[in-house]
């Protein structure tokens, strides 16, 4: 675009939004073109942050007349890269969408902004004795469009199921100003094509999201977290097996390693929770009886060998050692470490960790690999430290392979954005592909939605495409 129609563009998004809220100046655009992991740093036109859903459909409709990508963007926490323009694209920030409109203790449901984050939501849920169902440690930052963008999961999944599970209504205006209304705070609606399901996991290619209907839970009477030390994954799932079948429901059950254990404990300056280090760590976190703690004692008792050592608290002290993982991960590794969000049967997860950690040792001796995440979910988070910018992509090909090896999914919940792209024929087929793009072809036919991630169908538009000559060098 020359510099008159950016000027033209600008002072049209201003009419819209009102001037406070377009950025142009590079101090104020910064935070909204670089990720949470630092690995993409990108350029753009302008940061547009409406307030209104109206002043969505004139931004939309403004971006498509002059042939602008959009890139939709919550609380910019996302581990793909979907959220950054890369191409000169504007940001459509929902920060100012955050007003949460209702809570039905009755219905059980949470109605509010795309920009209300996640611990907003759980705030208001608690408020009237209800649980938000979904949990995760970026939860001061995410948002409920960002959630649902991306079909968070997060530690609730194995209770609650992912983000779409949990979505009963959706607002979003499309790429050419339509507003999709579908707003039922009731399940059973069975009229068409789910196409809040459509929504949800979409990463901002099919449209902006502006309001979410979420279903909200009665949470339990009382939780009670354990952590014990394993020598296999296989003990650690037994135990988990053995808690469900003692009556426990299990609100959350996450998996550790010694070597992700160590680096919390030197980042955060924390003491061992346990006497005896083990290979592997669970933490359960269980309900269902009105003596949790009891019935966890007596579990582990029967386990007997299958646990090295364990201890129970009431509280969230233990969870400090698996939340503070992707912080401490950050801070060890000298570049930004690779980081793959995947997933296996669950009983394949051993071999596939224990795989991949003799072939990172022999390939890549300089790598270092801290896996942890979700047990039940069969979700790994795969981090590589200190992984050499220009092996990274070797590296990233070589677990996605092993993950194919093992009947797995090369993304568990973090969703495509832009660094799985290259490879989504390993998790879809070419069938599953051509559908998408037919989809987001008929959704966006401009082409103006996050045009560069996921399969993308077509050229972009031109303007974003002229506009790349923004983009900073990296
Ligand atoms: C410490 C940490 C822990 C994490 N733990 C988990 C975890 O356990 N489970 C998990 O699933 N993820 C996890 N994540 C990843 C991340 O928090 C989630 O993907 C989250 O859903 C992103 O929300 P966001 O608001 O930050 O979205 P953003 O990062 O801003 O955007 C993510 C994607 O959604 C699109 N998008 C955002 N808002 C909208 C909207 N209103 N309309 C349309 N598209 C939109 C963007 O275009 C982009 O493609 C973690 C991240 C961090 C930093």
């Amino acid at each position: 675009m020359s510099p008159e129609a950016t000027a033209r563009f600008v002072r049209a998004l201003s009419d819209i939004v009102g001037k406070a809220h377009v950025f142009t100046d590079p101090d104020m655009t910064a935070r909204y073109v670089i990720d949470w992991t630092g690995r993409w740093h990108g350029g753009t036109t302008a940061v547009v942050r409406p307030g209104r859903t109206e002043e969505v459909v004139g931004v939309m409709r403004l971006c498509r007349e002059f042939g602008i990508g959009v890139v939709a963007q919550g609380g910019n926490t996302g581990l793909v890269g979907g959220s950054i323009p890369m191409h000169g694209e504007i940001v459509l920030s929902s920060e100012r969408l955050d007003a949460i409109e209702a809570v039905d203790p009755i219905a059980r449901t949470l109605a509010a902004g795309a920009g209300t984050t996640v611990a907003e939501a759980q705030t208001a849920a608690q408020r009237v004795g209800l649980t938000f169902g979904v949990d995760l440690a970026s939860r001061d930052s995410a948002t409920l469009g960002g959630i649902v963008a991306t079909n968070a999961g997060g530690v609730r999944v194995i209770k609650y199921g992912d983000t779409r599970a949990q979505l009963l209504g959706i607002e979003a205006v499309t790429s050419d100003g339509s507003v999709l209304t579908r707003w039922k705070n009731f399940t059973k609606d069975n009229v068409g094509y789910h196409l809040p399901g459509l929504l949800a996991g979409s990463e901002g290619t099919l449209a902006v999201i502006t309001k979410v209907l979420m279903k909200l839970h009665v949470p339990p009477t009382r939780t009670e977290v354990m952590l014990a030390g394993v020598e296999t994954i296989e003990s650690a799932l037994a135990l988990t097996d053995a808690l469900r079948r003692a009556g426990l429901t299990i609100e959350a059950a996450e998996l550790m390693t010694d070597d992700g254990m160590t680096l919390v404990l030197q980042h955060r300056k924390l003491r061992h929770p346990l006497g005896d280090s083990a290979p592997y760590y669970l933490l359960v976190e269980a309900s269902g009886s009105p003596d949790v703690a009891t019935v966890l004692l007596e579990t582990l008792e029967q386990a007997g060998d299958l646990v090295v050592d364990a201890t129970l608290e009431h509280g969230d002290r233990l969870w400090e050692f698996r939340e503070s993982h992707t912080e401490s991960v950050n801070a060890a590794s000298v570049t930004p470490p690779v980081k793959l969000d995947v997933a296996t049967p669950v009983a394949e997860l051993e071999s596939f960790i224990g795989v991949l950690r003799r072939e990172i040792d022999s390939v890549f001796p300089s790598v270092r690999l801290i896996v942890f995440g979700h047990l039940a979910d069969g979700n790994v988070h795969v981090n590589l430290l200190d992984a050499d910018p220009a092996v990274a992509q070797r590296i990233t090909e070589f677990v996605f392979e092993l993950v194919v090896a093992h009947n797995g999914s090369i993304s568990a919940e973090h969703g495509v954005g832009r660094s799985k792209a290259p490879w989504i024929h390993l998790g879809r087929s070419a069938v599953d592909i051509d559908l998408m793009k037919a989809i987001r072809h008929g959704v966006d036919p401009a082409h103006i939605l996050n045009p560069h991630i996921l399969p993308a169908n077509s050229a972009p538009p031109t303007a974003v495409a002229r506009s790349s000559a923004r983009i900073p060098p990296r």
